[in-house]
């Protein structure tokens, strides 16, 4: 009896090939019980450290997160190790289409209470209840139909940067934000319309598509995979590319280019730019789009005042950071009224 299936030699051969580089930036989720999240994570950190495997990975009792990065020539045994774990046996790994040796540069595995940070109550609706999964084909089909209404699920800051053609992308914060907006606009086509969601590697739409199913919207569909397997398949299978610009992904690399199309613009120019920066004074950190020309115009900040900070010298900004809280991470990805050309609400 076989206990599991494994990767033909040649499916494995591909995918390491594909990398072109010494190490495959992929990600992967699962939603399942695990009794002891410490435990898990422990083994994991064990293992993965051995096989030199980097990244960030929450851990819930609700299942794992994972954005990885893995040297290439230790793909088949970090296969291996997933597929000997019951839940995670033949999990799909998105695996990214740019890669970059040193889009993960630690082995970050943490204890958390969910694994995506969604601000639901999950005791208040069935979790299990999920939309139709769809693929890069069927996607296609669908959202071209009058009766769709085809949502973001991802931040203002990651549809900014690109989206699909015809998507709702709802200027928000937070991911709970954009659940109550998208239901108050749709209050009236809970019955006859069909709401169609995507986010970067579908695990956000998991739960979604089963809040909005709670919520009385009869058709709710997910694209499998989120935007990374659409852009794979779309490569793989000759398919139409419906998705414009970047694909904003939560590593070094920052951003993952699916069309050529720039549909966003430097946030201090104003002109054509899809390239997220942090401001480089360590106070601030503020996430936003930032050009080349003013990039070293600014000395890579966001403005005149972090500017002049990173000038002083380094244990004069550590005094002046002493006692304030850097809230710049945390709220304000993309927004600051120093940025005169940022995005509109
Ligand atoms: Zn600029
Ligand atoms: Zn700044």
């Amino acid at each position: 009896m076989q206990l599991y299936n494994k990767l033909s030699a040649k499916e494995r051969a591909a995918l390491i090939d594909e990398a072109g580089e010494d190490r495959l930036t992929l990600s992967f989720y699962q939603y399942a019980k695990i009794g002891n999240p410490h435990l898990f994570r422990n083994h994991l950190f064990i293992a993965w450290d051995e096989l030199a495997v980097l990244g960030r990975i929450y851990v819930a009792h609700e299942g794992i997160n994972a954005q990885l990065s893995v040297p290439a020539q230790n793909f088949e045994a970090f296969k291996n190790f997933l597929d000997g774990i019951y839940f995670l046996e033949n999990v799909r790994l998105n695996i990214a289409i740019e890669q970059d040796a040193k889009s993960f540069l630690k082995l970050k595995v943490k204890v958390r209470d969910k694994i995506v940070a969604d601000g639901l109550n999950d005791e208040t609706f069935d979790v299990t209840n999920k939309g139709i999964h769809v693929d890069a084909a069927t996607f296609n089909e669908l959202i071209e139909s009058d009766d769709v209404v085809l949502v973001d699920m991802r931040n203002h800051y990651e549809s900014e940067i690109g989206h699909f053609k015809n998507a709702v992308t709802p200027d928000v914060d937070t991911f709970r934000d954009s659940l109550d907006l998208i239901e108050e606009d749709l209050r009236d086509h809970k019955e006859d319309k069909k709401l169609v969601m995507y986010c970067t590697g579908g695990i956000r739409c998991e739960k979604a598509s089963a809040y909005y199913k709670h919520k009385g919207f009869k058709q709710v569909y997910q694209l499998e995979g989120g935007i990374i397997e659409y852009a794979r398949q779309v490569e793989q299978l000759k398919l139409e590319n419906k998705f414009k610009g970047k694909n904003f992904v939560f590593d070094h690399r920052r951003g993952e280019r699916i069309s050529e199309d720039i549909i966003s613009n430097c946030h201090q120019c104003g002109k054509p730019c899809d390239t997220h920066v942090n401001c480089e004074n360590e106070a601030c950190h503020l996430l936003f789009i930032q050009c080349e020309e003013c990039a070293e115009a600014m000395n890579h900040t966001c403005s005149d005042e972090c500017k002049e900070i990173i000038a002083l010298p380094y244990e004069v900004q550590k005094e002046l950071r002493k006692g304030i809280p850097n809230s710049n991470k945390i709220f304000k990805k993309g927004r600051s009224e120093k940025l005169k050309f940022q995005r509109k609400a």
